[in-house]
């Protein structure tokens, strides 16, 4: 009988992350490309058109998607007669995988994983350790379905356990427009229905990585009960008007799955969970006979996009800027930026709050007066790379420190990915100050607009540290202007409305 020994298992673990981490999967470029052409509000075709020029560049480059390389999700299925050729467990042989493959030396991938989540929160260095879920199934092989689960998207699933009576699609109708556009749309929403509260969070995790082929579907026509609520919320939802990354368009899901699974009588547990613009997955069985090989898909694959830019595109020089100019950019605008900005997120605004409650300083060297910052936790550049991908992180993150930000250290902008919560808004209404966004899933594109890069503080907090850019013709749209209204808001009403008016049809 064949072996699957502990070296193909590892080097097929280790080798598919680093695949996944270049190469979206043919079919999500695919429904990328449908949607590109389908796509009638201007500032959501740009963003879907920077997500398909960015996902071409890092399968020619064969660098990361996205700047956020995800916590490795994994699902495998054993074959109760499957012989293993090993001295350790299934679980050190997948952090042995994940752990080469984020390291591998010519292609770093970022590390984004802390252990002691409710304690110190330490980057474990090596994205260890993955979430795995294994099934013992008949067969002698065995089966995994591995993905790389960017955090924007996985802080937006949902859950809750709907009275029987409830109506189910209300619920995700109501639910998907507060769940922003941190998510990065477009993308898959997967729901799982039924069972326990586990059990439909895992039905819906499991679903996200079978390939997206709802128009197999609509041709097919619904059979079952699951079927049919995938047709009406594949309708629904696109019909929210949320579009790509939020700005207001006619496509803000590919796919809707739905798995099911018999509930106890008095429950209804209902899960969601989306997949983003970084949607990272494959598939591999091993049977003995070598570890797994994995194929990218040919040039050809993607569709042939240029971006052309508008007339009414403002060009900014960050090193020049003046409240005063910030003041006529309206929401929806874009913006080529190029200058010098500053970088930090989660971990360093944290740092700045402690040391102003502390009645400290900021450390020597950083000095946010009339500057912009730009959240971003960027990949280690290779070769001679300036910056590794380094696209946008979600904004809402950082709501609870914008006021304090606008007001102790003279910040004049700040430029993130999805919509800004209330707290937010409210301190950029008063300071006047905006808030840009680039596009969610296109930080290896973002990252070439990055010509210099240096360390300015904090740098022992590794991708969270702040640095200084220089940057070159960065496109970005502004978001929140400095009045406080807000293209997230005003988007997707505006293409919720026009959609219901021209009734798009989502078929081919
Ligand atoms: S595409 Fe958006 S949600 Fe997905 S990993 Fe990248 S930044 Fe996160």
């Amino acid at each position: 009988m064949a072996l699957i020994t502990k070296q193909d298992f590892i080097d097929s673990i280790a080798d598919s992350l680093q695949f996944i981490a270049c190469y979206h999967p043919i079919d999500f470029i695919q429904a990328m490309a449908t949607a590109y052409e389908k796509e009638q509000s201007a500032a959501a075709k740009d963003a879907i058109a920077q997500i398909l020029i960015n996902s071409r560049m890092c399968a020619e480059d064969q660098r990361p998607i996205c700047q956020d390389t995800g916590i490795v999700n994994v699902f495998i299925k054993v074959g109760m007669n499957a012989q293993w050729d090993t001295d350790q467990s299934l679980e050190e042989m997948v952090n042995e995988g994940v752990r080469r493959a984020y390291m591998h030396p010519d292609n770093v991938l970022r590390a984004s994983v802390v252990s002691d989540p409710i304690g110190k929160r330490q980057n474990t260095r090596d994205n260890t350790p993955a979430v795995i879920h294994t099934q013992v199934v008949p067969g002698d092989t065995v089966e995994v379905h591995i993905a790389a689960k960017g955090g924007g998207s996985e802080n937006k699933a949902k859950f809750t356990i709907l009275n029987p009576s409830d109506n189910l699609v209300d619920w995700v109708l109501d639910t998907v427009p507060k769940m922003g556009a941190g998510w990065c749309p477009p993308g898959i929403l997967s729901i799982g229905v039924g069972g326990t509260a586990e059990k439909a969070m895992l039905m819906a995790k499991e679903a996200l990585m079978e390939p997206i082929n709802i128009h197999e579907l609509i041709e097919k026509g619904a059979e079952t009960a699951a079927e049919k609520l995938r047709l009406e919320l594949f309708e629904k939802v696109n019909q929210l008007g949320i579009g790509a990354q939020g700005l207001g368009g006619v496509t803000t899901v590919l796919d809707i799955k739905v798995s099911d699974y018999p509930t106890h009588a008095a429950s209804l547990p209902v899960a969601i969970i989306p997949n983003c613009a970084a949607t990272r997955h494959t598939h591999f069985t091993l049977d003995g006979h070598g570890a797994a090989e994995f194929t990218p898909p040919s040039l050809n694959d993607w569709p042939e996009i240029t971006r052309e830019v508008s007339s009414t595109t403002k060009h900014v020089n960050l090193d020049t800027v003046t409240q005063a100019d910030i003041e006529t950019w309206q929401p929806g605008d874009t913006l080529l930026l190029s200058g010098h900005l500053l970088t930090g997120r989660d971990a360093a605004h944290k740092r700045i709050a402690d040391l102003f409650a502390n009645g400290e300083s900021l450390p020597e060297g950083l000095d946010f007066t009339n500057r912009f910052i730009y959240y971003v936790g960027p990949v280690d550049p290779v070769k001679n790379e300036v910056v590794g991908p380094a696209g946008p992180t979600t904004a809402t993150r950082m709501d609870k420190f914008t006021e304090m930000m606008l007001d102790k250290t003279g910040l004049m902008g700040m430029i993130g990915k999805a919509e800004r919560g209330p707290t937010a808004i409210k301190a950029i209404q008063k300071h006047r100050s905006v808030y840009l966004i680039a596009v969610g899933g296109s930080a290896y594109l973002v990252s070439k607009a990055i010509k210099s890069a240096k360390m300015v503080a904090f740098e022992e907090l590794g991708m969270e540290a702040i640095r200084e850019f220089y940057i070159e013709d960065m496109p970005v749209t502004v978001a929140v202007d400095s009045s406080g209204d807000s293209v997230h808001s005003s988007g997707p009403q505006e293409w919720k409305q026009k959609i219901s008016e021209i009734t798009i049809k989502h078929s081919p």
